[in-house]
Order: C-alpha cells, then sequence, then structure tokens
C-alpha cells in the first residue's frame, strides 16, 4: 500500500487491545515471565525487559521500517543520540570515517571532538563530490556519512554514485534523512545501509518530543542492534507513543508544509533583499535535478541569504516578527526563521554566500499570513538604520 495509507494501519494491533484505535502506553521496567522455561530462554517470549522493547515501542519501529523500506529500526532517546549510534555501531579504533561538509552541526562536533579520542579519524569532504568519493576511499574507511540535502546550505547529494563507489571500496553508508521525514526520499532504496531520523522533527511533528530512530537494511541492522543494546539508550514510552501518533498524520502534514514553503521560496526569490534561496524544489537550485531524481517531493525547511544589512537590522526583521519564532529544532506546526552561521563550520571548500545566510521553517499557517509577516519584516530589515 501507498506510504499514507501505511501510516494510518501500520503499529495497531487492535487485536492484542480491547478494540480501541491506537495501541496503549506501556510503561515498563520488569516484565514478568510466566514460568521457567521461559525465564531461562528455553521457550521464546516477546518481551524480556522494558529497555528491550515493549508493545508501544515495537508499534512506532513497525511504522518507521515500513515507511523508511528498511529491515528493522533501532530507536534513540533524540536525533542527535540516532547519530551517534549509527556511526559507533560501525566504526572502531584504527577506523576512518568520511563525512560530508554540510552535516548537522553536532554531528559534525561528535566527530570533530569525541570521535579522535576513541580512534576513530574523521574527514571531511565536500557534499557535491558525489562518485568522486572513491578517491577518498581508505583501506580503512568504514563508513561514509551523508546529510541531503544538508544541513543550513541545503546541497543534494548523489547519495547512490557515493553508496555504489563506498561498498565498491568496503565501507557502508549511513545517510541522515531527516529532512524527507522518510516520507519524501527512501534512502536505503538509494543505497543508504543505515538512515538516520531525527523524529523529534516531523514524526513527532508538534515541538514537545526528543526521539531519533536508525533504520535500518539487512546488512547493517545486527551490528546496529548489537551495539544499542550494550549501549543501554532507551526511550520513553510517551515519547514513543507521540512519534507514533505524530506519524498517523505526518504524510498530510508534509505536503502542507511542501505546498507552503513552495509559496514562501518563490515569494522570496523576488524579493530585492534576497540574494539566494536554498531549496532544491525550485528549478534554480543547483540540487534541482537529482533531488527531482532522489525525491519525490520537498519539506518545509529551507536557507536563504540575505543582502548584509547589519545586526540591527536582522534584529529589527527578527524580532518584530509575528508568526516566526526564532529557536532550534524544526519539522513542528509552527514556523521559524533563525540566522545561521556555516561559514564558521566548513572546512572542505567553505561558504562564501555574499551576505547572511538564515534558515526558515514553514509551518502549517496559512501562507498568506505568513508572507505578510515577512513583508513587514524585510520592510524593517530596509528601512532600520
Ligand atoms: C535536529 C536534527 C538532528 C538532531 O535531533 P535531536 O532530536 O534534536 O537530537 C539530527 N540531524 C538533523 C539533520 C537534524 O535536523
Amino acid at each position: 500500500m501507498k506510504d499514507d495509507t501505511e501510516l494510518c494501519h501500520r503499529g495497531r494491533r487492535i487485536s492484542d487491545h480491547p478494540r480501541v484505535v491506537n495501541p496503549p502506553v506501556y510503561r515498563a521496567s520488569t516484565i514478568l515471565y510466566p514460568d521457567l522455561d521461559s525465564f531461562e530462554g528455553r521457550t521464546p517470549v516477546g518481551f524480556s525487559y522494558g529497555r528491550q522493547g515493549t508493545p508501544t515501542t515495537r508499534a512506532l519501529q513497525e511504522s518507521l521500517t515500513v515507511l523508511e523500506r528498511g529491515a528493522g529500526a533501532v530507536l534513540a532517546p533524540s536525533g542527535l543520540a540516532a547519530v551517534s549510534t549509527a556511526i559507533l555501531a560501525c566504526c572502531s579504533a584504527g577506523d576512518h570515517l568520511l563525512v560530508s561538509d554540510s552535516v548537522y552541526g553536532p554531528t559534525r562536533h561528535l566527530c570533530e571532538h569525541t570521535l579522535g579520542r576513541l580512534g576513530i579519524e574523521a574527514e571531511f569532504f565536500d557534499p557535491k563530490l558525489g562518485g568522486g568519493i572513491a578517491s577518498r576511499l581508505r583501506p580503512q574507511t568504514r563508513l561514509v556519512f551523508l546529510e541531503s540535502p544538508g544541513s543550513l546550505t541545503f546541497e543534494v547529494q548523489d547519495v547512490p554514485a557515493i553508496a555504489a563507489a563506498a561498498h565498491a571500496g568496503g565501507a557502508w553508508v549511513a545517510a541522515d534523512n531527516t529532512w524527507s521525514g522518510g516520507y519524501f526520499c527512501k534512502v536505503l532504496e538509494l543505497g543508504a545501509d543505515l538512515s538516520v531520523q531525527a523524529c523529534t522533527k516531523y514524526q513527532s511533528g508538534h515541538a514537545d518530543v526528543l526521539l531519533g530512530a536508525v533504520i535500518c537494511n539487512q546488512r547493517s541492522l545486527p551490528t546496529v542492534q548489537r551495539h544499542a543494546r550494550s549501549m543501554g539508550n532507551s526511550v520513553g514510552a510517551d515519547e514513543a507513543y507521540l512519534t507514533l501518533r505524530g506519524l498517523r498524520t505526518m504524510a498530510t502534514r508534509l505536503e502542507r508544509h511542501q505546498r507552503s514553503a513552495l509559496c514562501l521560496a518563490e515569494w522570496l526569490r523576488d524579493q530585492p533583499e534576497v540574494l539566494r534561496i536554498m531549496y532544491p524544489a525550485l528549478p534554480t537550485d543547483p540540487g534541482h535535478g537529482i533531488w527531482q531524481r532522489d525525491f519525490s517531493g520537498s519539506s518545509g525547511l529551507f536557507g536563504l541569504v540575505l543582502k548584509d544589512r547589519g545586526r540591527t537590522a536582522l534584529a529589527a526583521l527578527l524580532e518584530g516578527l509575528e508568526l516566526f519564532g526564532m529557536g532550534y529544532s524544526w519539522g513542528s506546526f509552527e514556523s521559524l526563521l533563525i540566522p545561521t552561521h556555516p561559514e564558521k563550520l566548513r572546512t572542505a571548500g567553505g561558504w562564501q554566500p555574499g551576505g547572511l545566510t538564515l534558515r526558515m521553517h514553514v509551518g502549517l499557517e496559512n501562507p498568506e499570513d505568513l508572507i505578510a509577516d515577512l513583508a513587514a519584516g524585510l520592510r524593517r530589515y530596509r528601512q532600520a538604520k
């Protein structure tokens, strides 16, 4: 069945409950065994201990796995915990890791400050490298970590070309697929072995949950499960339930985020203060061709570059907005606009857009109201002294 149908019906075994539509929130540490044989592992039991999974977390794993065409999913207490689970499950001391220069900032921090201490060498590469990644692979390269489109700068990566080169060199590929929600991009089908999701964003969708997931193919699943089991990370029952609840409406929300984001991106492109929009759904975007090939849609998050009118003007723009909040994260029902500084992060190729970079999340408000709010903001930006 189609994804929107699956999202409504997966993770619901109503015969297990008194025919209530939604599965209950199971809060559990101890799970009681019916007899000594099951306790000693002679007869299989479905559930052994709360940290190992409950019907609530299994239901969520089932939905995420079906959505991303995986073999299974491992949950993590945040999106960043899902990133670290993916990397640490695959890499050991002495291994080399290739990381896209456009990854999420805290992913970069993990690579720059923590992996080295564990003897794992992380090297950053230009996200536009594509199949050219072959020349960066070493015998010790265990993993290539992608994020497409990239955080803040939205470069679209050629995942099939990178995956083909990585696999030929004996490395696995992990991709942070958060931007697409796993709905608009089937990154495992494109060749990745692990798909990382910050379910904090679109899956939960209401800015009230932190949760992450690593969705694996057949090859990577045992490795990730073994690692996660020994690390002891566990997700709260309410977080799992709220994420499953969010998934029921995610397809509908994403379609609306997409429509409104396109509308705002097109409007912004024509404003004199705007130098550039980074949104692969726009035909003028450098990543549009690959996006069109590999994605079935675009979510509500994009970047823009404004003519630099200084900090006072920026404050006048942002602080006077009524509908756009200033805050981290995204993927919820509300709109956000923040200044970003990719130029401070990049080491492979740099970022010199000739203006101020910002990131916009287009929420579920009416796009006409959002445009009116932005129009007033850009007027304040122009007129600020
Ligand atoms: C937000 C985000 C994360 C981290 O998710 P948290 O739940 O906030 O830890 C990871 N990757 C990407 C691309 C993100 O946008």
